[in-house]
């Protein structure tokens, strides 16, 4: 019985969802040590430097032309091909089995940490009402407790529901997300560093009409943390 109980407690073995290999893992080690290497990135964006002015100063070309609103941006893992889909699994899929696996390798890339420790406040993006009934959870919200976030400030930033205009245009869908947000409680933010956890950083849109809505409503600066980030 002891022993059939000590079996149960362990992990189930499974496949990995990279290479299709037995573990007990979502992926396995040799997947990970593949796909998630640490690589140089924009300390304002966290695009992948390739090797150039940006590589030396830390900052790339279009942060440098055009510094965005975030004074700082770490991200865990490129938003390809294994970690796309992965994703995609939590958000859509509600596996939260993969949420806690993900919310570790977060925690563990180089930068998150000191961020996550340095940052006054911290809080995750918000989703509207209308999305959050739809899928019944706030996959963002399950990946940060998963990083290990319990000190999280959830009654600071909200969003309205966005509607999802087809057809519309870039510069329109832009407008819809420069006015998605609204600060509800501002006094944790007066003079305080602020960070903002995502999932994905693709054109920074979300990111960056967060961060002006926070700054507007009194934080000194604020960050970005995110786990994956678009390769270009
Ligand atoms: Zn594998
Ligand atoms: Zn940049």
């Amino acid at each position: 019985m002891r022993t059939l109980l000590q079996r149960l407690q362990r992990p189930w073995p499974s496949l990995c969802a990279c290479c299709g290999d037995w573990q007990e893992a979502p992926f396995c080690l040799a997947c990970v040590r593949d796909f998630a290497q640490p690589r140089p990135r924009c300390r304002r964006c966290a695009v992948a430097l390739t090797p150039g002015p940006g590589l030396a100063t830390g900052v790339c070309e279009a942060c440098t032309r055009e510094p965005p609103p975030l004074t700082r941006c770490v991200a865990a893992l490129d938003y390809a091909f294994p970690w796309s889909g992965a994703i995609a699994r939590v958000k859509f899929q509600g596996h939260v089995g993969l949420a806690g696996f993900l919310g570790q390798l977060w925690r563990a890339a180089p930068g998150s940490e000191p961020l996550w420790e340095e940052a006054d406040c911290r809080l995750v993006i918000p989703s509207g009402r209308a999305r959050l009934r739809e899928r019944g959870f706030h996959a963002v919200a399950v990946l940060a407790r998963a990083f290990g976030g319990a000190a999280l400030q959830h009654d600071v930033l909200r969003c309205h529901d966005r509607a999802h205009q087809v057809g519309a245009t870039r510069a329109e869908r832009q407008a819809q997300v420069a006015q998605a947000f609204w600060v509800d409680n501002a006094a944790p933010l007066q003079g305080r560093t602020v960070l903002v956890l995502d999932d994905v950083y693709t054109t920074g849109a979300t990111l960056h009409a967060a961060a002006r809505c926070l700054r507007d409503a009194g934080a000194r600066e604020v960050w970005g943390l995110v786990l994956a980030r678009t390769p270009d």
